[in-house]
């Protein structure tokens, strides 16, 4: 190993000696799911286990009800690990079948894993707060409890409130195939709705007294696509319209609304894209003489790897290896890919750029590359990467092949395979947590690789200056 560390067996010894615990931390989010803003219970559990193991909590982080930091140790650099506990609704699914069965029909299920996702990013916490009090050493281990990663965007209202202005390095994982180190960067989008008012008449008889909001969203759209012609080729632009004022014809509409998500690889671009769709809408509004609102729901920033951090990750996950997963994991994974398709599988090895092999289970660690890769979505933690030095792992949790947001991921989130592969990811968090607490070294290259990568540019944030965390709106899915 680089990072010359020979405390790593001891923080790794603090893993084994907790991860029962946080196991049932898992398992108890597992069981209730719940979505973008509403994680009442899933935050309460979390909050708990942070009383448990002795941090001193913040609650109501940037004004969000289920967003919490814990905090332990004294002075030093300050090591962040990021968790999440949101659920996606209509995915409701028993677990540990290799059938589709929901739980409850129509129910809400983890089918991104992120009930694993938290549990191991606070037993990481854990570990490194147990090591520092252990050994004497100055340094503060904080665990950020993030909610609403699907659609609400709450990292970025959290990095807007200065949750993150003190934090040297921040690490985190996602629930994966492969165990290895994260290398992609992802998609810097925003979520706009326009509303759009007129005023209504007949129709018929006095249209010319009308001014249509419906025509309005109409040329709106028809602009934006013509703009597409002359946008950069990587960008993105979705739109759906949320109110088309109304089920009669023979009223002149007065009211409709259109949702944008506008998708660019740069926070930059992504700005400037958004400034050209507000004025299509404005060009729509004085075609049809009606006036137009804009309101920023959510946005979120692309993602900034770091590369001194992936280095020190992949040290150590090539010195500890993939989960040591048993035959019945085996036999498992093995009934869980019997339901998926030949493409769900060639899907998980093109994503990495391996040759496909017939492997129930992940049984190595990915290999590095020094291609960033850029994934088609997006996520929240973008934002803290722009302001902090960010480094993410991948566990090992599900069968070769499984596709996130599938009733497969739920099927297997409680499963022992899946508390195997959280538990190699806890390790190799705190792994790379105590490497960057320990090295000075470290952490100024990480933040001179973060500057390098920011060309110049300063964290603007993708949200409007008034605009509030949409905690009590829930329609930003
Ligand atoms: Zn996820």
């Amino acid at each position: 190993m680089t990072t010359g560390n020979s405390n790593l067996p001891l923080v790794w010894d603090f893993i084994d000696r907790k991860k029962e615990v946080f196991t049932e931390l898992a398992d108890r989010v597992w069981e209730t799911p719940e979505t973008c803003y509403m994680e009442k219970l899933s935050a309460a559990a979390h909050r708990e286990m942070l009383e448990a193991q002795g941090f001193r909590i913040t609650e109501d982080v940037a004004g969000i009800p289920t967003a919490l930091i814990g905090e332990a140790g004294e002075g030093g650099p300050v090591i962040a690990f990021l968790g999440e506990y949101d659920a996606l609704a209509g995915l409701s699914q028993k677990a540990g079948l290799s059938s589709h069965e929901p739980l409850v029909a129509g129910a809400n299920g983890h089918g991104c894993g992120h009930n694993l996702l938290g549990s191991a990013s606070l037993l990481a916490a854990t570990a490194l707060k147990d090591w520092l009090e252990k050994t004497g050493t100055p340094g503060r281990v904080r665990y950020y409890g993030c909610p609403a990663e699907e659609g609400g965007a709450a990292k970025a209202f959290m990095v807007r409130s200065g949750a993150f202005d003190d934090v040297d390095i921040a690490i985190s994982w996602h629930p994966s195939n492969f165990a290895g180190v994260q290398r992609e960067t992802s998609l810097a989008n925003c979520r706009v709705d326009f509303t759009f008012t007129g005023r209504a008449a007949h129709a018929s008889a006095v249209p010319e007294l009308g001014r249509s909001a419906l025509d309005a969203v109409e040329l709106m759209n028809v602009g934006v696509n013509y703009m597409r012609e002359h946008m950069p080729s990587d960008c993105r632009i979705h739109y759906a319209v949320l109110d088309t004022g109304g089920i009669s014809p023979n009223v002149v509409q007065a009211h409709a609304k259109v949702r944008y998500v506008v998708r660019a690889p740069e926070l930059p671009g992504l700005l400037a894209l958004i400034e050209r769709v507000k004025k299509v809408a404005e060009g729509a509004a004085l075609m049809t003489e009606t006036q137009v609102e804009s309101t920023i729901l959510a946005g979120v920033s692309n993602l900034i790897v770091n590369a001194p951090l992936m280095d020190v990750m992949q040290d150590v996950w090539n010195s500890m290896g993939p989960p040591a997963f048993d035959d019945a994991d085996i036999a498992f994974a093995e009934k869980i890919r019997a339901t998926l398709t030949p493409g769900d599988v060639a899907a998980s090895w093109n994503q990495e750029r391996l040759e496909a092999r017939d492997i129930p289970l992940a049984d190595f660690v990915l290999p590095p590359h020094n291609e960033v890769r850029q994934m088609g979505g997006s996520t929240d933690v973008g934002d803290v990467s722009w302001v902090v030095p960010t480094v993410q792992a991948y566990g090992a949790t599900l069968a070769v092949g499984t596709q996130l947001h599938t009733w497969q991921v739920v099927a297997q989130g409680k499963s022992p395979l899946a508390h195997k592969g959280m538990v190699s990811a806890a390790k190799a968090m705190a792994a790379t947590g105590l490497a960057a607490m320990t090295s000075d070294q470290l952490r100024e290259a990480a933040w001179a690789d973060l500057k390098k990568r920011r060309r110049g540019q300063e964290y603007t944030s993708p949200i409007p200056s008034g605009a509030e965390p949409p905690v009590a709106a829930m329609t930003v899915k």
